[in-house]
């Protein structure tokens, strides 16, 4: 698989980095945003490292779709949100900040005031880490 040494989402993949995992595959990996703009705010990447929905093959982008698509499942069984995006961002404009495709899984509210284009804020751990706990216990 490729890999990026100064790649955060590598890092991750690797082990090198904590995360709070929900689900890892031969394929995939998929862990709570750190930076949530909701709680319950998830990341889905592939392991292999690929830049941007430009440069990632096919058969990764469906492994990384199918693992959101479960993820999302849980994340609706546990915290019940009244809708749910999920996000994939590139480049700049875009607001890309780690350059290792992934998917973003954002529980939605009612007048959450969500915009796009949303500024970094750190979550609480505890808070996150027993989210992801919830989570898992719904897959
Ligand atoms: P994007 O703007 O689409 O590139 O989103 C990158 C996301 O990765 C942001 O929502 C960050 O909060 C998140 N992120 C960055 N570093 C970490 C990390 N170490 N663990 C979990 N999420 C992270
Ligand atoms: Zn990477």
């Amino acid at each position: 698989m490729s890999n990026e040494s100064d790649c955060i989402f590598c890092k991750i993949v690797a082990g090198d980095i904590p995360c709070f995992k929900l689900h890892e595959d031969e394929d995939s990996i998929a862990f709570m945003d750190i930076n949530p703009v909701n709680p319950g705010h998830a990341l889905i990447v592939h392991k292999a490292h690929h830049r941007d929905l430009f440069e990632i093959p096919a058969d990764n982008i469906a492994a990384v779709t199918l693992t959101a698509q479960r993820i999302s499942r849980a994340v609706q069984a546990t915290l019940e949100p009244a809708g749910m995006n999920l996000l994939q961002c590139n480049g700049p404009a875009a607001k890309q900040s780690v350059m290792h495709f992934h998917m973003h899984v954002i529980p939605r509210h009612m007048a959450d005031g969500l915009t796009m284009n949303w500024e970094l804020v750190q979550g609480d751990m505890d808070e996150i880490g027993a989210l992801a706990e919830r989570i898992r216990s719904n897959m």
